[in-house]
């Protein structure tokens, strides 16, 4: 069990509508920095992001990237309101900066516009096993 970091920000439940507090309870977990260290990675922190930090990471990339110089990275997170467990976020970087921390639905449309994918999150585009 290593280190991690969280993205937080105001995420509105799909499940049950409720704005999450923009901190570690939506339980975001991200090992996308060097040294990860239970840190909020918000909007306007630094974030780099390579393609070897991001395979490091457990982070899926989307081949052939989509075009735009941002980033967008899709993972999941919990509502600490209703325990709905696998919604999405996007975080958008720019120039290594986080740009924003959205809730998104899980749509094709938001995987085919992602550069890097959480494996958790892909497992939600298909049916259990
Ligand atoms: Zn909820």
């Amino acid at each position: 069990m290593g280190l991690f970091d969280w993205f937080v920000g105001d995420l509105e439940c799909p499940a049950c509508g409720v704005l999450s507090p923009a901190d570690g309870r939506t339980n975001a977990q991200t090992k996308l920095r060097d040294k990860p260290y239970q840190m909020e990675l918000a909007a306007g922190d630094e974030l780099l992001v390579t393609r070897a930090s991001a395979l490091d990471a457990g982070y899926v990339p989307n081949d052939p990237f989509p075009p735009g110089d941002d980033l967008r990275i899709l993972q999941t997170w919990e509502c600490p309101s209703c325990g709905a467990p696998f919604n999405w976020l996007q975080v958008v970087v720019r120039d290594g900066r986080i740009l924003s921390v959205e809730a998104v639905s899980p749509d094709p449309d938001v995987l085919a516009a992602a550069h890097y994918i959480d494996e958790e999150a892909l497992r939600l585009l298909k049916p259990p096993a």
